[in-house]
């Protein structure tokens, strides 16, 4: 069964001025279980709308979307849907619920009416999976942003979801912050086999995932591996979007007559390439 699967989404919204905006045409995408996707687009070409639909938050006009089989137009299924499927967003912020960390993490599953020996463990669990078990009793409003985002992350691992859908988790962070955050989440694939969506206008923050989609004007433009959509340099111009740093400088290398070889999506791509070739 697939963990995701969208056939042919279209959802409009209605504009102040009464006109309509087309935010979702006619998207088809599937995901396998313990799959890490990350979705690359510009502002306004509808990656947060995908990513509402995935819960159920916005259902399309029209098509269907299905979390591990259940429809989200099952308004019967939503609770179960909402449990498999947890949110991350951009502002860490309005993510905090109470002022007590551990308290904080507890609130999902607290709400989900879990008995109060699983919450501990799993509160002490989740703080441990994002590398926060000493805050446990801290304040999470005096901590920097990515540590915030973390112990949102840990509130979303307590209702122990099989997806997490990160919808631009780094924007507000420092560099240090964003690398703990991706860290966690690609751990969380890796470790506990969840399927992550991972929503990101840095593109060096794809070069590691299983599958890459890039959206344009409300529609999956493309999806393939990272190597494969990065040697799209139209695609990747055509959408708006930036080349990863060390692709754009082996390609500029590369045009003044620098042999360099292979996919360099990575910094340690680069550095062992031109070693390579300047020997
Ligand atoms: P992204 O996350 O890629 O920036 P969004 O899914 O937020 O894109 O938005 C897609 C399009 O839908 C944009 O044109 C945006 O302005 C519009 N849009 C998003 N939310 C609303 C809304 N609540 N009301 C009207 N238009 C919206
Ligand atoms: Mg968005």
């Amino acid at each position: 069964m697939k963990a995701i699967h969208i056939n042919g989404a279209t959802l409009e919204y209605k504009t102040q001025t009464g006109g309509i905006v087309r935010a979702l045409n006619n998207v088809s995408l599937d995901v396998e279980d313990g799959e890490f996707i990350a979705l690359l687009g510009h502002n306004g070409s509808g990656k947060s709308t995908l990513a509402k639909i995935l819960n159920g938050l916005l259902i399309p006009r029209l098509g269907d979307v299905e979390i591990f089989g259940v429809n989200t137009k099952d308004s019967s299924k939503i609770f179960e849907i909402r449990s498999n499927i947890g949110m991350v967003f951009q502002n860490p912020d309005n993510q905090m619920i109470a002022s007590i960390v551990e308290d904080d993490i507890a609130f999902g599953p607290e709400n989900l009416g879990i008995p109060r020996e699983e919450i501990i463990k799993r509160v002490d669990w989740a703080l441990e999976k994002v590398g926060m078990s000493e805050h446990k009793k801290a304040t999470p409003f005096k901590m920097s942003g990515g540590q915030k985002q973390r112990i949102a992350i840990a509130g979303i691992l307590a209702i122990k979801p099989r997806i997490i859908v990160f919808d631009e988790s780094t924007a507000m962070l420092d560099p240090q912050g964003r690398k703990e955050v991706l860290e966690v989440a690609k751990q969380l694939n890796k470790e506990e086999n969840i399927t992550i969506i991972w929503i990101t206008h840095y593109m060096d923050e794809a070069v590691d995932a299983d599958r890459v989609a890039i959206m344009n004007d409300a529609r999956i433009v493309a999806i393939d591996t990272p190597q494969n959509i990065f040697r799209r340099t139209d695609l990747i111009e055509s959408a708006g979007l930036d080349l990863p740093l060390p692709l754009a400088i082996a390609n500029s290398l590369r045009e003044i007559g620098l042999p360099l070889e292979g996919d360099i999506l990575t910094e340690k791509a680069l550095e062992e390439e031109l070693c390579k070739t300047l020997k």
